[in-house]
């Protein structure tokens, strides 16, 4: 038994499943988690001294690579000026600053601790402004482990195969209502369907919890339409791509402007921060301001601010950077699907920015039940080919890839070549 092996059969007498996230169980892929020591740049280093070349990035965080010097002093100036006070602090006023100058379609933010904290807090305000209850999602997309949002979720609880989940009543679902992603019809069904009763639509302008399943033209447009027809509100979930497909999220790459927009991940730089904002006549409602409650005792926190502000002026200050790493990973996903076709296989690779998904399918996928019908087996061997061979993926069909500006190109060449060489052994 190697130290991973024994500390996951230490971990699973104390830690459900053996880990705090169950995305991060290697279960599904047939193997056991690898324990993580340390994690520098583009690698992450396991307790056994094996590095790898890290296509998870903390689940989308460390879009500058693990560690950057910058963020780890401010981190660490922060730190020796005190962990937590419960209070007003001068970078939280510095950090909405920046996301409202940065993001056009926020005029207020709420910092809160998670992407969860954040979907739940906007749906809230939406509900609270509308005076209405019914929120409508898509299959595949998640948002988070609220009660109401665990309706055909994605990432860990379509790879478990759960399209709910226990302990949720059906009380708190009852107002959620499904569509298909990428199809306006079932949107306008279910707006023709509860006429008036529709507080917000949530979507991931790009699905990244289905694996990778980009908008058609016009969807996201279409969606903004039908929320102002019905005086409903669009809240775009860019907890994975905010800050990710450009500066300003997905709603810059599509030039889209929600109602109100959550962000977590690379937002805190690698600490646990989540956010939400948008119009001010919505945020004014938040409470203390307005009667929609809500609030956090870390909410803030002086160290996550220091990382997230270090992570996203370092983005800011650097006019190329998502040029650069979306020209990286074009190249480096064209690469992927150009091997599977060289390799005679009708596989797809979807892709964009610095995100990306191969399916073990024949193509397209557009949605929920396109996704599904990836091979999960297959995905399980390319899995433990690509971690034996150094490159840490994640442990799940239904996740993203995620690139970061730390990977140069040649690392991006050779993980292609391990690619192919996985191909050329099937
Ligand atoms: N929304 C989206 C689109 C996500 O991908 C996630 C997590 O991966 C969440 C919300 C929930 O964020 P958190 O895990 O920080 O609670």
């Amino acid at each position: 038994m190697n130290k991973s092996e024994m500390l996951f059969a230490e971990a699973v007498e104390h830690i459900p499943g053996g880990v705090n996230s169950p995305v991060r169980a290697f279960g599904s892929v047939g193997e056991t988690p690898r324990f993580i020591a340390s994690a520098k740049g583009a690698y992450m280093t396991d307790t056994d001294g094996q590095t790898y070349l890290d296509f998870v990035g903390s689940w989308g965080p460390m879009i500058l690579g693990h560690n950057h010097p910058k963020v780890l002093a401010d981190v660490l100036e922060a730190c020796r000026e005190g962990l937590s006070f419960g209070a007003a602090t001068e970078r939280e006023v510095e950090m909405a600053e920046l996301i409202c100058s940065i993001v056009p379609s926020i005029e207020m933010v709420r910092m809160v601790n998670s992407g969860t904290e954040a979907v739940m807090s906007a749906i809230r305000a939406a509900r609270g402004f509308t005076g209405r209850n019914k929120i409508i999602k898509f299959a595949g997309c998640y948002h988070g482990h609220s009660d109401a949002m665990l309706v055909k979720a994605g990432s860990g609880v379509m790879t478990a195969g759960i399209p709910d989940s226990a302990g949720v009543p059906a009380g708190c679902t009852q107002d959620t209502l499904t569509a298909v992603y990428n199809d306006l019809d079932s949107v306008q069904a279910i707006f023709d369907q509860f006429k008036g009763e529709v507080a917000a639509v949530i979507v991931e302008p790009v699905a990244a919890n289905m694996g990778v399943v980009l908008p058609k033209k016009g969807f996201l447009q279409g969606l903004r339409r039908l929320c102002n027809e019905n005086g409903s509100l669009l809240i775009f979930d860019e907890v994975i791509t905010g800050f990710r497909l450009s500066l300003s999220g997905a709603q810059g790459y599509f030039d889209i402007e929600p109602d109100l927009t959550t962000f977590g991940k690379i937002i805190g730089g690698g600490m646990p921060v989540g956010a939400y904002g948008g119009r001010k006549d919505v945020m004014k409602l938040i409470a203390p301001s307005g009667p929609v409650y809500q609030a956090g005792t870390l909410s803030g926190n002086p160290v996550a601010m220091a990382a997230g502000l270090a992570q996203l002026k370092l983005l800011q200050e650097t006019p190329e950077f998502y040029e650069e790493l979306n020209h990286k990973a074009d190249v480096f996903f064209e690469g992927m699907q150009e091997a599977v076709r060289a390799a005679g296989k009708p596989w797809v690779v979807n892709h964009i920015g610095s995100l990306g998904s191969i399916f073990f399918t024949d193509g397209p996928v557009t949605n929920y039940a396109e996704a599904k019908t990836s091979d999960t087996a297959k995905f399980g061997e390319y899995f433990s080919y690509m971690i034996q061979n150094g490159i840490y993926l994640a442990p799940s069909q239904f996740e993203a890839m995620f690139l970061s500006a730390a990977m140069t190109e040649d690392e991006l060449e050779k993980t292609l070549d391990i690619f192919k060489a996985y191909l050329g052994q099937r």
